[in-house]
């Protein structure tokens, strides 16, 4: 089990373990390793500014995958999983600035489990799904409302840059069947659901998405959001957590024109 997380240098960024709050050294690379062995340790997570920690080719996220929220957005379930696409260009680590650009209209938080593929998968099967995830993290799939109602579809409300946080590390030992997914702003807990409400479960996803396309090592499956979206502003600090695996924050600011 390890916590991996991706801490910039002045050589760029590096992959690192934490081990009760400090990260360490490591000498591996992210797909290669399952020892993780720990070298020194370098600094306390808490006051380090981190990165996304993996660089996906690929976000593919899932819509409406939790009956309350599709409820919530007067929509229905779907009868298969609801895929769509963010463009890995939208990522920031936790710590990082939402910018949102005026005038957009209304922008939400959506927390979700973030799913890290660890090894190529095509057509793989539910039974098999989970032999091919590397960890787990926090997202949050910062969504502009009003785009996506005018687009009909969703590659601008949700490709804004900073509107992909991920974070704060990859949990490589979490059983995803049924843990907490919550979001709070400025404190206040606005979103609080369990995995075990998904609509299609992780293995169902990576059974149905590999069937479509091949998912790489490091490509990334958001797995949808629970009810209780609401809307940020400026000056919101939001935070989502995922049980098991840690607190994802990030801060609002909306970008003067
Ligand atoms: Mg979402």
């Amino acid at each position: 089990m390890a916590l991996i997380v991706s801490y910039p240098t002045p050589a760029g960024p590096r992959y690192g373990l934490v081990i009760e709050g400090v990260i360490h050294e490591w000498q591996a690379s992210l797909f290669d390793d399952d020892t993780f062995t720990p070298g020194r340790p370098l600094m306390p997570v808490e006051n380090t500014q981190l990165n996304p920690p993996v660089q996906p080719g690929k976000i593919v996220c899932i819509g409406r995958n939790y009956a309350a929220h599709a409820a919530e957005q007067n929509a229905a379930v779907p009868d298969e999983p609801m895929l769509f696409l963010k463009p890995p260009s939208a990522l920031i680590g936790s710590g990082a600035t939402i910018e949102i650009p005026a005038g957009i209209g209304r922008v939400d938080h959506e927390s979700e489990l973030a799913v890290i593929i660890g090894r190529r998968a095509r057509r793989v099967s539910r039974d098999a799904a989970l032999d091919y995830v590397l960890g787990y993290t926090c997202a949050n799939d910062v969504s502009a409302r009003a785009y996506q109602k005018k687009d009909g579809q969703w590659g601008r409300a949700k490709g804004f840059d900073t509107f992909c946080p991920l974070g704060p590390w990859i949990n490589t030992d979490l059983d995803p069947a049924d843990v907490a997914v919550r979001c709070r702003v400025n404190g206040e807990l606005r979103q609080d659901g369990r995995t075990a409400q998904l609509v299609f479960d992780v293995p169902a996803l990576i059974e149905f998405i590999s069937g479509v396309m091949t998912l790489l090592p490091g490509d990334l499956i958001l797995t949808g959001t629970p009810s209780g979206i609401s809307e940020l502003h400026d000056g919101d600090v939001v935070q989502v957590e995922v049980e098991g695996i840690g607190v994802l924050e990030n801060p609002v600011r909306v970008l003067q024109p």
